[in-house]
């Protein structure tokens, strides 16, 4: 479409009898092909900002010579802080044509918001602006599907924090189509959210919004009213915050998050107090309310390369399908399904892919072999701090041929050929030796400790503490390190320092196996455990 064209559409669509006639002193029309007003036809009319920068450009041009262009200009550049929309309505009917098209202009920036004052107008063809209000709706509606069409989940309204969403306004023989928030019907102002979002109660949090690597969590106590929901978590709340949030669900209509309450999952810290009634109305709300030892969950959660959310939904049932695809019988089902995981890496598809490598089509091993340098790019940062949450390993590293030129770095866990489980920032695996710990991983900081008692196997320590264990334990364990079959690990075992427990009493055959172990062998000062 070119320049005058658009002004020719303006010129034969605009109402506006006096502007018109400023126009047509830019558009060259010889031939008078054009008929006008034809205010009917409001939708061949074309935007304002597709007309307005071209006008502007015409204002620049000396050729013209027309005075109204830069006034026109300087009435849009001042437009900072918009009105309410009631105020451009009113301006529509100035006896100044300038401000009556700064009024339209304004009204299409305020966008989608001004559609509850312009339904009366658009649905009332005998209304002096009935032509006028269909033209903007139509403008807001094309530029919300043109900005928002693509990925409209992704944002949220930033007002109500509720997702965007289609919706639609029925004029006069007409249904338009826009993307907007779904409780204010704005789309001016959206703020970007991936994955899951999860509906926060915790006094310590300080902000109103956070985004993790999948979810996009909001902090409720800091918002008036609900937005979007997917998941809930009452952290650190006060019992009139908790009273609070369940007024706001009993007396919530909107039909979206009603109808999803009963699926979903409300996660309540062990630490935080509820009264049994609280318990019972959130019960009654949600399909599940789980209590949870937070604290720990979150530091594993933290530290774990690939973070787990424990709902499952529609992209982990695809996902599951993508892995099965990879053993198909078909050699190009298996090459797209590696691609398709190159795409969007799915860590615990890392075994089945891995078994790809040994594919007997040449085109499926590299497939295979990029997509498992995709889901180990997240690995590539900091690898000397990998350890499997499940064996208590540190990662293997490989090189993988991508092609005939090109290799790649994947790691991995040796013992359970895992990524999932891998956790970062693990500086040290202390071995511990401890009858009274529970737990057989507890993590503090950058240093992991392991209970050898809770699993009886060898794995990648680099330090010993016998807190507690009786004599045949401790012979057992270090028997288990020196029948280790690697002798590079025989190496590194007698290297590594080992710590007593002061209390503990050995026999002396117990401590002859340990020294015989163990090069450095020292007393613990401080209490521990
Ligand atoms: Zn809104
Ligand atoms: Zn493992």
């Amino acid at each position: 479409m070119n320049k005058l064209d658009i002004l020719a559409r303006e010129w034969q669509f605009t109402p506006d009898r006096e502007y018109a006639s400023h126009l047509v002193k830019i558009i060259n029309d010889p031939k008078r092909t054009r008929k006008r007003p034809q205010p009917e036809c409001w939708h061949h009319r074309p935007p304002l900002s597709e007309t307005l920068p071209i006008l502007f450009d015409a204002g620049e041009d000396n050729h013209f010579k027309i005075r109204w262009l830069k006034r026109l200009k300087d009435r849009i550049n001042s437009l900072n802080k918009l009105s309410p929309v009631t105020k451009y309505l009113t301006d529509l009917d100035d006896s100044d044509w300038i401000t009556r098209l700064v009024a339209a202009y304004a009204i299409t920036q305020l966008g989608s918001e001004t559609f509850t004052a312009l339904t009366p107008l658009v649905t009332n063809p005998d209304h002096p602006h009935w032509a006028t209000a269909n033209w903007l709706v139509q403008s807001i509606c094309q530029y919300t599907l043109q900005e928002f069409g693509d990925n409209t989940e992704q944002y949220l309204c930033q007002n109500c924090l509720t997702r965007l969403s289609k919706q639609t306004l029925s004029g006069h023989k007409t249904t338009f189509q826009f993307i907007a928030c779904r409780s204010c019907r704005q789309s001016r102002t959206v703020i970007k959210a991936a994955g899951e979002i999860v509906w926060v109660l915790d006094q310590r949090w300080k902000k109103r919004t956070a985004q993790t690597d999948n979810q996009f969590r909001i902090n409720g106590l800091l918002q008036s009213s609900l937005g979007e929901i997917e998941r809930v978590e009452i952290l650190r709340a006060r019992g009139n915050q908790i009273d609070a949030f369940i007024n706001q669900l009993q007396s919530d209509t909107d039909r979206i998050r009603t109808q999803r309450y009963p699926q979903m999952v409300c996660f309540v810290d062990d630490q935080c107090k509820l009264a049994p009634s609280q318990v019972e109305q959130l019960q009654q709300k949600f399909g599940h309310v789980e209590y949870y030892a937070w604290r720990e969950q979150e530091a594993e959660n933290q530290q774990r390369v690939f973070p787990i959310s424990p709902v499952k939904s529609e992209v982990q049932h695809q996902q599951q399908r993508l892995i099965r695809q990879l053993n198909s019988k078909e050699p190009s089902h298996r090459v797209s399904a590696c691609k398709q995981l190159a795409k969007q890496p799915v860590p615990h598809a890392f075994e089945r892919l891995y078994r790809r490598l040994r594919d007997s089509d040449p085109k499926v091993k590299s497939a295979a072999a990029c997509a498992l340098v995709r889901q180990c790019k997240p690995l590539c940062r900091t690898p000397n701090t990998l350890m499997c949450r499940d064996c208590f390993t540190r990662v293997t590293h490989e090189k993988v041929p991508l092609n005939r030129w090109f290799t790649g770095d994947i790691y991995y866990c040796n013992r359970c050929k895992q990524i999932e489980p891998l956790l970062h920032g693990i500086h040290t695996i202390i071995a511990v030796l401890d009858e009274q710990q529970e737990k057989t991983l507890v993590i503090n900081g950058t240093r992991a400790e392991v209970n050898w008692l809770k699993i009886k196997t060898i794995f990648d320590f680099d330090g010993v503490e016998i807190r507690r264990a009786n004599n045949p334990e401790i012979e057992q364990f270090c028997a288990q390190i020196r029948k280790h079959p690697d002798p590079q690990w025989q190496e590194r075992f007698r290297a590594i320092p080992c710590t007593v427990h002061p209390s503990l009493q050995f026999a002396p055959s117990t401590q002859a196996i340990l020294t015989g172990t163990f090069t450095t062998i020292t007393t613990m000062t401080s209490q521990k455990g």
